[in-house]
């Protein structure tokens, strides 16, 4: 079969392996029809993410149907369709126990998958603890609809869940890419009284304007003057940091009104500063990222319903065949790409 493989620092390639099998009885092997490209993809692409294993197939946002399941699967069964979890945790540790699946300590817990173990920018993908990591996709629910469920936007529906979000509240989101619209999706679920998203591309604030016309815009110089007019209590109830730029982390703790809830859902490429003397009195509460992404069960619930659509996420397609091609237009950010789908069988 085909698989987008990480070849050395600076270099994927579609290469040709052999088709993957069961290892475990708690595995299942996925024919994926779906894939799509994160910018984590790009992190390992340019060796910020010293875990990935040089050889690996790269790839951790799929859907597709199951092919075969190991005998202790209890959960699905061959030729459901079904959304694969970013994530690999075991269920039964103290970390899975509590929710915290990020945190699993199984060997292969955490993001494993298009990281350090085979993922799914390939035809086949295997997937560990498939109870866990599998989840059936109703059958109203396209494949295109339930793209993004194990990672971006269980990623957003967690970051959602973590804030505290109340009626009363004013809701800044800095960033307004591909997570930063599933974090504003999630959010809107809360009905908080207003929401206000930051971000600097014209393209993208356009994205957000046509789209969710209740929703407040503004550029990051000036966030902080239209935050304090446009918030009850001299800045936002609570911030969402989902654009990890430079200057960004700043921006969210500034924009944050005393006693206010911060979640950094951004991944950073250098370290940030907490200058607590000049907290100090505001009494923050941080939230710190890595999704906990156990929530896909009820997100595609919500999908069902007409509650979460994040199809118009989806700007362009390409089939696995000229996957270098999808790669350097996501990378370029041009033509006003959000997310691309990967067509897995072609
Ligand atoms: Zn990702
Ligand atoms: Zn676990």
């Amino acid at each position: 079969m085909r698989a987008y493989t990480y070849v050395k620092h600076g270099r994927f390639e579609l290469r040709e392996k052999r088709k993957p099998e069961l290892l475990d009885p708690r595995d299942a092997v996925v024919r994926v029809t779906l894939g799509s490209i994160c910018t984590s993809d790009l992190h390992i692409k340019h060796g910020s993410v010293p875990r990935a294993v040089p050889g690996i197939t790269v790839g951790h946002e799929m859907v597709g149907v199951v092919e075969q399941v190991g005998a202790d699967v209890a959960t699905v069964r061959p030729g459901d369709r079904v959304t694969v979890n970013v994530e690999t945790f075991c269920g039964e540790c103290f970390f899975c126990r509590h929710g915290y699946v990020n945190n699993c300590s199984d060997p292969d817990g955490g993001w494993a998958l298009g990281c350090r173990i085979d993922g799914g920018q390939a035809e086949y993908v295997r997937v560990p603890y498939a109870d866990q990591g599998l989840d059936r996709i109703p059958d109203t629910v396209s494949d295109e609809q339930a793209l993004f469920v194990g990672d971006v936007l269980a990623t957003g529906f967690w970051a959602a869940r973590i804030s505290e979000i109340g009626a009363e509240d004013t809701v800044l989101i800095i960033g307004a890419g591909p997570t930063g619209i599933c974090t504003l999706l999630c959010v809107m679920l809360k009905r908080p009284k207003r929401i206000i998203v930051c971000e600097k591309s014209p393209e993208r604030i356009r994205f957000v304007r046509e789209h969710y016309s209740d929703v407040l815009v503004c550029e990051p110089a000036e966030c902080r003057d239209f935050v304090l007019r446009n918030s009850d209590h001299g800045g936002a109830d609570v911030v969402m940091e989902v654009a990890g730029a430079a200057d960004t982390f700043r921006l969210a703790w500034e924009c944050a009104r005393p006693n206010a809830v911060v979640t950094v859902v951004a991944l950073y490429d250098e370290p940030q500063m907490l200058p607590l003397p000049d907290m100090y009195g505001k009494n923050l509460t941080f939230r710190t990222g890595g999704v906990d992404g156990c929530d896909c069960t009820e997100i595609l619930q919500l999908i069902e319903a007409g509650r979460i659509d994040t199809t118009p996420l989806i700007t362009h397609r390409f089939p696995l065949s000229r996957i270098d091609e999808a790669y350097r237009l996501f990378e370029s950010k041009s033509d006003g790409v959000i997310k691309i789908a990967v067509e897995c069988g072609k």
